[in-house]
This record gives C-alpha cells, structure tokens and sequence, in this order.
C-alpha cells in the first residue's frame, strides 16, 4: 500500500489521478489532499478518500470547509508544504499549477521523498536547483507530463551516454493553420475549442501559443541532462506517439498509447511497477498512420524560447515564465491579442539582467519582477 500527498487534487491531473487511485484501492491511499478554491469537488473527494490532512490555499475557503468536514483543513498557499511533508506520505503527486508548486516539491525532496511531478513550473523556474536536491537526497522525480513520462520510459533502452537526440512531440490544431491576419483575432473560445487533452485553462492557453512546448524543452532538459541543442521538436497531428529518443546508434525508441492522462499518473503511481489499464486503453496500430512534419518556428516565436532561456540560463527561465503568467492573464481578459503574447514575453526577457547562479530567493524575484514588468508593458502597448 503507497500513501499518497496529492496537491492539486481538484484539477484535470489531479482528478486523473484520483481516478486511478480510485480503480486500485488496495494498492494506494490517500492521506493528503490540496486545492486552491473548488471546495464543492474538494468535499466530495475528502468524503470519498478519507484523507488525513487537507489544505486549501485560499483562506477564506479554507474556514468554510472546515467546517462541513471532519478532518483537519489547513489555510494559506504556505501549508502547501504540510502536505507534501505529511509524515505518512510515500509518495507526493503535484499537480498544482504555477510557482505554488515549487517549493513544496523542494522540501518533499529534502525528505527523500519520491514525487510524481506534473506541474512543470518547478522545473522552468528552478529545474537545475530541483535536479541536484533530488540526486542528493536520493529522491526519484517520475514525470507526469505526457512527453517527459514517454522519454522517461524510453530512455531505459540505453545509457546516458548514448543519447543523440531527445525529441518532443506536439500536436496540431486548427490554430496551427490559421494564417497571420487570422492568428490576431484568436479569441479564448478558439483556444478552448483546440482538439486537446482534457487541460486546465493555463495550460490550454500556453499550448496555443507553444509556450507550454517551450517549458516541455526546459523540463525535458534538467529531467534529463540533455543540452538544449540536442533536443528537437517535431509536430505528430496523431497524439499517439509521445516523443521520442534517438539513440547515437540509430535506433529510435519511444512510447505509443492513447491520449490520455491516466496512463502517465498511474505510471508514476505505480512506478517501478506497471498497472494493468482498462480496455479502452489500448490503441488501435491499424486505425490510422504516424505522421511527422517540421516544427512552426516561424509562426509561433514562443516555440524557440525554451532553447532560448535554456542557453542564457540563470533567471531567465523564471523570468519566461513570469512573463507569460501575466500575459496569459492579460490575453484571457481580453486586454491583449493572441500574437502580443510573445512579444510581452519577449520584452521582458529583454529587459532582464540575468542572475547566473541564482539561489531560491532569486528565482522567485526574477518570476516576480517579470510578472510586474509584463503587467506594465501590457498597460503601454494593450490593444
Ligand atoms: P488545473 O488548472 O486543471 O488544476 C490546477 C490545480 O492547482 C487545481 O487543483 C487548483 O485548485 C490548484 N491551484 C490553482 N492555483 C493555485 C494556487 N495559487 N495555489 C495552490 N493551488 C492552486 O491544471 P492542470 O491539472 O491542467 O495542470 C496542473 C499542472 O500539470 C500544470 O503545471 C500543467 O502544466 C501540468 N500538466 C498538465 C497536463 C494536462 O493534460 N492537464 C499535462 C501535462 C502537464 P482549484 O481547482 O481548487 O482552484
């Protein structure tokens, strides 16, 4: 029986997750949830899992559930960390979104504890800091992010040493094809009807505009040591592969499966084990052909940024990530276009003076200063 921390547990992954939990109940329990506001869902999981300790970030949330639920509620985005620390816990899923996740995966690793890890913004911000905690303590980060799960499975064929090349798969939705004049007028409706995985809004909005690709090239390269310029992007309109590792003998190796969640946060769940899926897992080699095409550098400038911050280093990553937090925001409030996107990003990525070995401290200033000055270049130059 594994104990599991989960934070995040009201979100697509952590919902996901919770659905297998919920198919292996002698194998896994949960002893802490975490979430931000949906206390309605919350409730609900708390009564079906019985979990020792919960945290709920929002405060205000926090005091009202606390009183529909037996067990002991917690308040504020700093009890986080109690969960990822529960003395009960062996395994911790995160599958928060945004900085919130960062420093409770730190002290969960401090634990030596092992972690399913989701929210990539611990590895943009601070993936190097991350890295090297987890191989001193001895703690496994199992990725649950899709491309990352499949490279992590795939690079059991071979050594370190013999890798060429990673290769990251995307996707192509119907934004892919719109042309420039088109591509301004991208409202949130556009981005929510993208034929995607089921993601949260974040997420949906940052996989538009290859953001979100771009954070899967920095993950892709502190997870697993690769330098930028050894990991390539290709597009795979299928979502039936899910990237691909070229090994210096030419053999490629890689992970085949439905699109779906599910299979990731059981992997990690079960890990170093597999789970048996249910029959609606399994793909149908016949159904139709693997395609492959050449990335779209030119179209969506945020594509490139990860090798980008990946070369500078030090805060930029944070500062990329802080940027396009803010720009997110602006472009779900309707006060920036689709294409300002990238150019608020890039504005602050231009305007920072990088840090190069920064400690915690300095990443989360770096995140914070980016969000202010993209706020700010916003107010100048919105619509
Ligand atoms: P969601 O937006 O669906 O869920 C986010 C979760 O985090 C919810 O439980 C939410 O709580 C909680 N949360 C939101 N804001 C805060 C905050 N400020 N403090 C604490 N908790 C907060 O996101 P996803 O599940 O889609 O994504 C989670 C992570 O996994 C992200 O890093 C994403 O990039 C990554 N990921 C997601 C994939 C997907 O297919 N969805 C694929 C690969 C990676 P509440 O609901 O109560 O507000």
């Amino acid at each position: 029986m594994k104990n599991i921390a989960l934070l995040g547990s009201t979100g697509s992954i952590g919902t996901q997750t919770l659905a297998v939990v919920a198919r292996f109940p002698e194998r896994f329990n949960v002893v802490a949830l975490v979430a931000h506001r949906n206390i309605e869902l919350l409730q609900r999981q708390i009564e079906r899992f019985r979990p020792e300790l919960v945290v709920v970030s929002d405060e205000a949330r926090a005091r009202e559930l606390a009183g529909r639920v037996g067990v002991e509620v917690l308040g504020g985005e700093e009890n986080i960390v109690q969960a990822a620390v529960h003395p009960e816990a062996d395994f911790v899923v995160n599958a928060l979104v945004g900085k919130a996740g960062l420093v409770p995966t730190i002290e969960a690793i401090r634990l030596g504890r092992d972690i399913g890890l989701a929210n990539k913004e611990t590895l943009v911000l601070a993936g190097a800091m991350v890295m090297e905690l987890a191989a001193a303590h001895g703690a496994a980060v199992i990725p649950i992010d899709s491309e990352h799960c499949a490279l992590f499975q795939s690079l059991k064929s071979g050594s370190p040493g013999e890798i060429r090349r990673l290769i990251l798969t995307m996707g192509k939705g119907p934004i892919a094809a719109m042309d420039r004049d088109r591509l301004e007028r991208v409202t949130m409706q556009d981005v929510l009807d993208r034929p995607s995985w089921d993601m949260g809004m974040k997420i949906n909005v940052d996989s538009a505009t290859c953001v979100n690709k771009a954070f899967e090239v920095i993950e892709a390269h502190w997870l697993f040591g690769v330098p930028a310029k050894r990991i390539s992007i290709v597009v795979h309109p299928q979502y039936i592969c899910h990237s691909l590792v070229e090994f210096r003998d030419g053999s490629i190796i890689t992970e085949l499966g439905t699109a779906d969640m599910r299979r990731y946060t059981q992997y990690a769940l079960f890990y170093p084990e597999r789970g048996i899926s249910p029959p609606e897992a399994f793909i149908d080699l016949l159904a139709q052909p693997l395609v492959f095409e050449a990335p779209p550098f030119e179209k969506f400038p945020c594509l490139s940024m990860g090798h980008q911050v990946i070369e500078k280093g030090g805060t930029l990553p944070a500062v990329f990530h802080g940027a396009d937090t803010a720009a997110v925001r602006a472009f779900m409030e309707g006060k920036i276009t689709f294409t300002q996107i990238p150019a608020v990003i890039q504005a602050a990525m231009d305007a920072h003076e990088i840090e190069t070995s920064p400690d915690l401290a300095n990443i989360l200033a770096a995140e914070r200063w980016a969000e202010g000055f993209a706020r700010q270049w916003i107010e100048e130059h919105a619509k």
